[in-house]
């Protein structure tokens, strides 16, 4: 049987008493798992279509999931079948929802056909999203001035509050409106909705009775996809939601800079700019420091710096050996800052010196290793050690680094390459 449509002769109704007529098993391995679908004499829940979303709701208390016309029928897809019998139900629409998406629709077709009419780029698809939409112009060139002329254009036809019209055209007939899209084939009555003297499209959704009730449409971004532009959008009640969004966050940094509110990107700007350069100056700090601890370091192991082969056969002081059968030096240092100022110790140092150094963050339970001496290899040194304390690293014969489980297995590497080192 044929359900009754009366999405459209009622469109915001809240609830209303109904039939069910037929009861189906549904969802099998689909991703609402399994539920029921109901068929209905009449509904007021509007299936999938047109771009625009399914209606929710609840029949006889249970949620409404989805919406479809599949065959000619409209399946009310439930998430439970529990209680469920035919006979009388009780239909309850979710009308906040649908009124968003009605004026998200309706502003979609204003959008469209305002572009349109402005540079004539036409409208290739469209989405209604929960929380953005979009249409997709067939175009790449789609300059910010033709967004904020449409915009402009838009808000001028919302504040006229031009009636929105529905027509009922047979196929024959339809070349007598000047449609900005294809109809659909095989119709047997085309459904064109018409802001009046703006634009005329044929679509099965549900819009507004009149352009005043979009209150507001906002373009938020264009940007290319697949060879066309896709701009966002958003239209009624969003654009009050998105503005108290935007103030309270335009507040806040008004606040911690302050800045007036219109100046606050040029302030964001600035500060970026000014933290870059701090930035620079702390990185030069830092590597002017490890230059400084690495030639410390060196003092300590009695290395002369910049005489590299000083740095083979000095006899041994505490922290440092002779390797086994090489005259390689290796000296272990404890970093107490940590990883990174290790490592940027070890790169000073081994610009200094042609020694092997093997630096210990015992904060981050790591060490890195550095060599430049040419027949120097670190991965023979330090990989059997590393690995007999469960460390975990790798390298190259000049750098080598290892990361242990816990603080007593990093004091064993240490001890052992102290040792044989
Ligand atoms: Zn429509």
């Amino acid at each position: 049987m044929q359900t009754e449509k009366l999405y459209y002769s009622i469109p915001l109704i809240g609830s209303l008493k109904a039939e069910i007529m037929e009861i189906i098993p549904y969802g099998e391995g689909s991703s609402f798992g399994a539920c029921a679908a109901v068929v209905l004499d009449r509904t007021i829940f509007y299936p999938e279509g047109g771009g625009q979303n399914a209606d929710r709701g609840t029949i006889n208390g249970i949620a409404l999931l989805d919406v479809q016309e599949k065959d000619g029928r409209i399946l009310h897809i439930l998430s439970s079948d529990k209680g469920l019998v035919p006979g009388p139900a009780e239909l309850v629409l979710d009308t906040r929802r649908r009124r968003d998406l009605t004026v998200q629709h309706t502003a979609q077709h204003l959008l469209s056909g305002t572009i349109l009419r402005l540079s004539g780029k036409p409208t290739l698809s469209m989405h209604l999203g929960d929380e953005a939409c979009t249409i997709d112009v067939g175009s790449l060139d789609v300059p910010e001035t033709l967004l904020l002329e449409a915009e402009d254009a838009a808000a001028r036809i919302i504040e006229e509050d031009h009636p929105v019209i529905i027509h009922f055209c047979p196929p024959e007939d339809i070349g007598s409106f000047p449609l900005r899209k294809v109809p659909p084939q095989g119709e047997e009555i085309i459904r064109v909705v018409e802001i009046e003297g703006n634009d005329f499209s044929p679509c099965c959704g549900t819009h507004c009775a009149s352009t005043g009730r979009i209150l507001m449409l906002r373009i938020l971004s264009a940007e290319k996809h697949r060879g066309m532009t896709r701009i966002s959008f958003i239209a009624g009640l969003r654009c009050l939601y998105d503005s108290r969004m935007l103030r309270k966050n335009v507040e806040v940094i008004s606040r911690a800079l302050k800045t007036p509110a219109p100046e606050t990107g040029s302030a964001v700007l600035a500060l970026l700019e000014k933290t870059a350069g701090l930035e620079r100056q702390i990185k030069t700090c830092e590597e002017e420091n490890a230059v400084f601890k690495a030639k410390a370091m060196l003092h300590r192991a009695g290395i002369v710096p910049d005489a590299v082969s000083a740095a083979a056969g000095t006899p041994a002081e505490p922290e440092g050996a002779p390797v086994e059968g090489s005259a390689l030096r290796l000296l272990v240092e404890r970093i107490p800052a940590g990883i990174d100022e290790a490592l940027l110790i070890g790169r000073a140092a081994q610009k200094l010196s042609g020694a092997a150094f093997v630096l210990i963050s015992e904060r981050d339970l790591k060490f890195a290793a550095f060599c430049s001496a040419k027949d120097a290899d670190l991965r023979a040194l330090l990989k059997a050690p590393m690995e007999a304390q469960g460390g975990r690293g790798g390298g190259s014969s000049s750098f080598f680094q290892g990361l242990f489980p816990n603080a007593g297995a990093l004091s064993a590497f240490t001890n052992s390459i102290k040792r044989n080192g």
